[in-house]
């Protein structure tokens, strides 16, 4: 069957790879693993012979009858792994996934859902460059490394070259594990306090004061360069920011 690129199917073929997901994923069996994306099943069979449950969710239904009839001890759900509910009960997330909806998936999982709904750890394979994204440091943050940071600490574990994958991507890959812990921001304000960095990244090149229309005393107040730019503030820096514009405090 010709992969589809559309899908971003590129389905993993080395071992080394396969072995090194597995473990940073650290899978025991007293966990339920939820795998996005299982393709022809070579992450799924390693999954399932290490966790108590495996829960996969594939889009492709070209692809489904043969993983029903492989595994037959795995939950299948065909579906877009953007409209599934994940559990409220503890899981982990490990996947080779779909690159064309990398961001979408990380917030499907952590932005929108509640923490009782947000996987314990995810371990992914991603793009490198959008690994590097991710685990950017203070100082030179962007929205998609906040949109990870502010629910887990992520950690690059190897770059992946694209001779291991069949159709081989055009970019390198990365696998990075991200361990959630609690929010840096309660649940009820996570909408708000998002709506702040999409603004103050609007414009990268614009005075974080410009892009949120606040006075430069508010940024003073807080210790902050009255001429900062939105990518130089931290993490802490934001949930401060965000208190001080909504009072909160
Ligand atoms: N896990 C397999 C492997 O490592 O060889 C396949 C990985 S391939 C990069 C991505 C997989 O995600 C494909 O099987 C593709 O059909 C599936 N996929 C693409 N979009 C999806 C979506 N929105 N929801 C669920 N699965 C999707």
């Amino acid at each position: 069957m010709k992969a589809k690129k559309h899908l971003g199917q590129n389905f993993l073929e080395n071992k080394e790879t396969l072995y090194k997901i597995l473990e940073s994923a650290n899978i025991t069996k007293n966990d339920h693993v939820i795998e996005i994306g299982p393709g022809h099943g070579v992450l799924t069979r390693e999954l399932l012979q290490r966790a108590k449950k495996v829960t996969a969710i594939e889009l492709d239904g070209d692809l489904i009858p043969t993983l029903k009839k492989k595994f037959p001890n795995l939950e299948l759900l065909h579906q877009d792994a953007l409209t599934v509910t994940p559990p409220s009960t503890p899981y982990k997330l490990v996947a080779n996934i779909p690159y064309y909806i990398t961001s979408p998936i990380i917030n499907h999982f952590l932005r929108h859902q509640k923490q009782n709904h947000r996987p314990t750890q995810m371990t992914l394979l991603v793009q490198h460059e959008v690994a590097q994204k991710i685990y950017a440091k203070s100082g030179d943050l962007n929205v998609l490394a906040i949109d990870v940071q502010v629910f887990g600490k992520p950690k690059l574990v190897a770059k992946i070259p694209p001779s291991h994958f069949n159709p081989p991507p055009k970019v390198d890959s990365a696998i990075i594990n991200i361990e959630v812990t609690a929010p840096l921001v309660e649940d009820a304000a996570i909408d708000k306090f998002f709506a702040l960095i999409h603004k103050g990244f609007a414009h990268k090149r614009k005075k974080l004061s410009s892009n949120l229309g606040i006075r430069e005393d508010v940024l003073k107040a807080l210790g902050l360069s009255p001429n900062i730019r939105a990518q130089e503030l931290s993490i802490g820096d934001w949930t401060h920011l965000y208190a001080v514009v909504y009072n909160t405090t």
